[in-house]
Parts: structure tokens; C-alpha cells; sequence
């Protein structure tokens, strides 16, 4: 890695670190950096999961940037939705599903079936690949959602109705649905 003091965000620089070879010369900087730098890690690391004993302040720079990089797993998990938009060929239905558009497609606008990939919607995720099979049309504070059963490990989803975009949601399926 770069010499830590070089960069705009020396802090940044050194939280991002991914090979714990560079924790040397990377502590060595902070040893000389001073109070608010270690600080400013320390409060930062906290803000990414990362948890310190109250004496970190007495600790040497490499000890307290091990601590830092030991931040938990969790913090790093997005939890955001992503927006990911791909045509696919339905496993339900067999027929060509284009791309969303205005919006993610996340299910199947012909016979509205899903797969479960996703843990964070778009994140691809899961390993289940088991079909979603549409269960339900609820009323959200989103709209219209579809409840879904997964075939395969039982999970419940939700993906919202889209019956809006260039090719929505086939209004005889949701009809049926609904029923
Ligand atoms: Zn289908
Ligand atoms: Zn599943």
C-alpha cells in the first residue's frame, strides 16, 4: 500500500484495507499520527461494527487497527435493495420476459411466478434458486404486492405489482389471484 499520510483520507485509506500485510506499515503510521487520527479510526471503526476495549487509546497502532479490521461481518451485509433489471426466460411458464424498465422486473408479468435468488431484493444472494410460486395479492403502504411461497425451502416474499411498465403484469393473472 501507499504511505497512509499521503492520502486525502489517511483514516479511509487504512479502514479499507483488505490484506492484513499492510496493517505494519499502516500501524506504524498511526503510531506517529497522533491522538485525533486514532481517534477519528476508532470512531469510524465503531460506525462499521467494529468493537474496541475502553483502553484503546493506550493500545499501539497495529493492535488497534487488527480491532478495526475485525469489525463485525454483519455491518459489511448491504441491506439496501438493488436495482438489478435483466430479461429472462420464465421456469414457470417458458415464455420471454423483458426487461423492466421504469423498474426492476422481479417476477414473471405472464403467469407473475419468481425464483428465490435474492435475499436483499437484486443482491443475488440466496442459494435456495427454488420457484416462487404467487400466492396472494395484498394491499401495502407501496401498492398492490404479490405474496409468494417459495417451492422449495417454504420462505415467504413479496414483490410489488407492476402493472405499469411496457409489458405489466397480466391483468386476467392478478385477477385470479386476487380471487
Ligand atoms: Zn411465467
Ligand atoms: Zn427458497
Amino acid at each position: 500500500m501507499r504511505d497512509p499520510g499521503k492520502e486525502a483520507d489517511p483514516v479511509g485509506s487504512v479502514l479499507a484495507l483488505q490484506s492484513r500485510g499492510d496493517i505494519k506499515m499502516a500501524g506504524e503510521w498511526l503510531d506517529g499520527a497522533g491522538r485525533a487520527r486514532r481517534q477519528e479510526l476508532v470512531a469510524r471503526a465503531m460506525a462499521l461494527g467494529a468493537a474496541f476495549p475502553e483502553d484503546w487509546a493506550e493500545m499501539e497502532g497495529r493492535r488497534l487497527l487488527k480491532l478495526a479490521m475485525a469489525r463485525a461481518d454483519g455491518a459489511q451485509v448491504r441491506t439496501n435493495p438493488i436495482p438489478r433489471d435483466e430479461s429472462f426466460v420464465c421456469v414457470a411458464c417458458g415464455r420471454d420476459v423483458p426487461k423492466g424498465g421504469r423498474r426492476p422486473r422481479d417476477h414473471c408479468p405472464h403467469c407473475l411466478h419468481s425464483v428465490h435468488v435474492d435475499v436483499v431484493p437484486g443482491d443475488r444472494a440466496a442459494d435456495c434458486a427454488g420457484l416462487l410460486v404467487p400466492v396472494a395479492i395484498v394491499a401495502s403502504g407501496k401498492g398492490a404486492m404479490i405474496e409468494y411461497r417459495c417451492a422449495r425451502c417454504g420462505a415467504a416474499r413479496r414483490n410489488r405489482v407492476l402493472d405499469d411498465l411496457a409489458v405489466p403484469d397480466d391483468p386476467a393473472a392478478l385477477r385470479g389471484l386476487a380471487r
